[in-house]
């Protein structure tokens, strides 16, 4: 198992910023913001102290007013409590499973992944899938507050260089909704999250599969419901884009790991020779 090889990235190895004079241009270390990652001014400030004579905002999840509009709904205190949702090792090195009551650096997969090897090599998300971190992604997906990709963005670049650097990869490639839902919600969340990350740690994205049929949601279903539902459920449309590349796979949430194996799947069919993974968030405790 290429355990290592996950887990390069440009701190470990200060070769690869002088071999790549692009990589000068991106952050080079793990980087999680604390508080906001958005610029302040005192223009900005007044602007937003009219705006909000006119249309005070509240917070989305606890009610309380929000003062600025680049705080896109969500207060500073709920913000901070999404971030304190992080996922720290232990984790399985597979699956990104975090692990309780293992010594740190534990390098022992999860028996999940021991049963059956996941089709990618590796997959990593920001933080465990509750409270506040379930109810930022939620509201970015159904209450089409888009302006939240640029706080989540900055999460995702951080595990990505915490686990990887960007000599690691090819192409950052989203998780593709099927047109029908696409069409209903009027975006795709995940390829927003990868656009917005692929700028950031300058790589190039490639809309590289499709949803060949609609999947029921995977929420309340089995294991092996879930694994059914997502069966051949996408397909490589890019196959001069994957071939011979290496991909990192975005997707806002990841459940059991069957939607985002499916669609690593697809892009290995599709001639990719290796897929991780990264999510903002992951159900931590199945239901
Ligand atoms: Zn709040
Ligand atoms: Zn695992």
């Amino acid at each position: 198992m290429q355990v290592a090889d996950w887990r390069t990235n440009p701190v470990a190895n200060p070769q690869s910023a002088i071999c790549n004079p692009q990589s000068r241009t991106v952050a080079s270390k793990p980087y999680f913001p604390v508080a906001r990652d958005l610029p302040d001014t005192p223009i900005r400030r007044v602007v937003d102290s009219f705006l909000n004579l006119i249309y005070p905002d509240q917070c989305f999840i606890c009610s309380a007013p929000v003062t600025r509009r680049s705080d896109c709904g969500v207060c500073d205190g709920c913000w901070r409590n999404a971030l304190r949702l992080r996922i720290a090792p232990p984790r399985c090195p597979s699956c990104g499973l975090p692990f309780q009551n293992f010594e740190e650096h534990s390098e022992y997969l999860c028996g999940k992944c021991i049963l059956e090897a996941p089709p990618y090599s590796g997959a990593r998300s920001f933080g465990h899938y509750a409270a506040e971190l379930r109810r930022v992604i939620q509201e970015l997906k159904f209450h089409d507050r888009r302006n939240l990709v640029g706080l989540m963005a900055p999460l995702l670049a951080g595990v990505f260089f915490e686990n990887w650097g960007r000599e690691d990869f090819d192409i950052v490639a989203p998780v593709p909704l099927h047109p029908k839902r696409s069409r209903e919600r009027g975006f795709n969340q995940s390829e927003l999250l990868a656009r917005s990350l692929s700028r950031q740690i300058a790589l190039p994205w490639v809309r590289a599969l499709v949803r060949t049929r609609p999947t029921l949601p995977q929420v309340g279903l089995s294991d092996a419901r879930r694994r059914d539902n997502v069966r051949n459920a996408f397909r490589c449309t890019a196959p001069e884009a994957v071939y011979g590349r290496r991909v990192l796979l975005i997707d806002d949430v990841m459940t059991t790991g069957a939607t985002v194996s499916s669609a690593a799947l697809a892009l290995l069919d599709g001639g990719a020779i290796r897929v991780s993974v990264l999510t903002v968030a992951r159900t931590t405790i199945f239901d």
